[in-house]
C-alpha cells in the first residue's frame, strides 16, 4: 500500500561519506524542508554540516534508489537556514515526492523512538543503540527494545450500494470516515474488526476481507485495513467517541478523509466498485 518501493532499509552507514545523501531532519516530529517553484524539497547533500544546525541525534535509514537517507533531530527552537522551513508531516504530504514522504514517515518514528526510549524500563541505565538491528540494548540486563508499532484495524463496512461511515468528536467539521482501532494484545485482526464495529456503532458483520496495510506516522501506527459485508443489528452509538454513524451512497457522500489515508483508499475503492469517484 505504501509507495516507498525504492527504499532499501539498512543499519548499517556507508564507511566513506562521499555521494549526497537524503536529510530527513526533524524538530519535534516537524520536517526540515525547502520550497522549490513546483513543491517542496529536502536537503540533499555529502554532509549535514553543510546545513550548520547542531545535531541532538543522527540515524542511518538505508537507501533511496540507492541515495543514502539519514534522520536527524535538531534542539527545539533551531532557526532553520535560510529558504527553509520546519513543517507537519502532513502539511508536507502531496507537495513533497511521494517516495520521499514515506521515508520521512520512517524517519519520524525513529527519532521519535529515539527521544522516547532512552532508558531501559526495567533496571534504568541509558540504552546503547545496536548496530547490526533497528534496536537499542540495556547495557546491564541485555533487554532489547525496538522501535514501538501500534497496529491498528481500519474497516470499510458495506451493504448493498451503501457505505458505513462514522463522524469521530475529534474530526473537522462535516467530516465522516470508515471505522478504526486499535488491536488488543492477544486478539486476531479479525477478532479486532469485529469488536471494534459491534462497540462502536452496534451492528454485526461478516465476509471480512484483507484490503492492504499502511504506516501511519502520527505519531507510530500501523493500519491495517479490511472491507467487510453488514450482517445484522441497527445502528447504536454507544461509544463516546463516535458522535453519528450512517449509510451514505455515493451520490450523497459527505465530507471524506484527504488520499494520504488508507481510509480514503477503501472509500475510493468501495466507489469504484459502484462506476463512482471522488475528485479531491
Ligand atoms: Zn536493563
Amino acid at each position: 500500500m505504501t509507495d516507498n518501493r525504492k527504499f532499501v532499509s539498512e543499519t548499517v552507514p556507508p564507511e566513506v561519506r562521499s555521494e549526497s545523501a537524503w536529510w530527513f531532519v526533524f524538530q519535534e516530529s516537524k520536517l526540515l524542508v525547502h520550497e522549490t517553484l513546483s513543491g517542496i524539497d529536502l536537503p540533499c547533500l555529502v554532509d549535514f554540516a553543510a546545513l550548520g544546525l547542531p545535531p541532538l541525534s543522527q540515524h542511518y535509514l538505508g537507501r533511496l534508489d540507492h541515495r543514502p537517507c539519514y534522520a536527524v533531530e535538531v534542539a527545539e527552537g533551531t532557526i532553520p537556514p535560510a529558504g527553509m522551513a520546519f513543517d507537519g508531516l502532513r502539511q508536507v504530504y502531496g507537495r513533497l515526492d511521494e517516495d520521499l514522504f514515506w521515508v520521512a514517515a520512517r524517519a519520524v518514528q525513529i527519532v521519535d523512538w529515539n527521544r522516547t526510549h532512552r532508558f531501559c524500563g526495567r533496571c534504568g541505565v541509558p540504552l546503547e543503540t545496536k548496530t547490526d538491528e533497528r534496536a537499542k540494548e540495556c547495557p546491564q540486563c541485555g533487554l532489547l527494545h525496538f522501535p514501538r508499532l501500534a497496529p491498528a484495524i481500519i474497516v470499510l463496512v458495506e451493504q448493498g450500494n451503501q457505505l458505513l461511515l462514522a463522524r469521530s468528536r475529534h474530526f473537522m467539521p462535516g467530516m465522516y470516515s470508515v471505522l478504526a482501532g486499535f488491536v488488543e494484545p492477544g486478539e486476531s485482526l479479525e477478532e479486532a474488526v469485529v469488536r471494534e464495529v459491534k462497540e462502536e456503532v452496534g451492528i454485526t458483520i461478516k465476509d471480512i476481507k484483507y484490503f492492504g496495510s499502511q504506516p501511519w506516522p502520527f505519531p507510530h501506527s500501523l493500519m491495517i485495513g479490511f472491507t467487510a459485508t453488514y450482517a445484522g443489528g441497527e445502528i447504536s452509538l454507544d461509544d463516546k467517541e463516535i458522535e453519528d454513524a450512517r449509510w451514505f451512497t455515493v451520490e450523497k457522500l459527505p465530507r471524506i478523509p484527504g488520499k494520504i489515508s488508507i481510509a480514503r483508499k477503501l472509500i475510493d475503492g468501495f466507489l469504484a466498485k459502484q462506476g463512482s469517484f471522488h475528485e479531491d
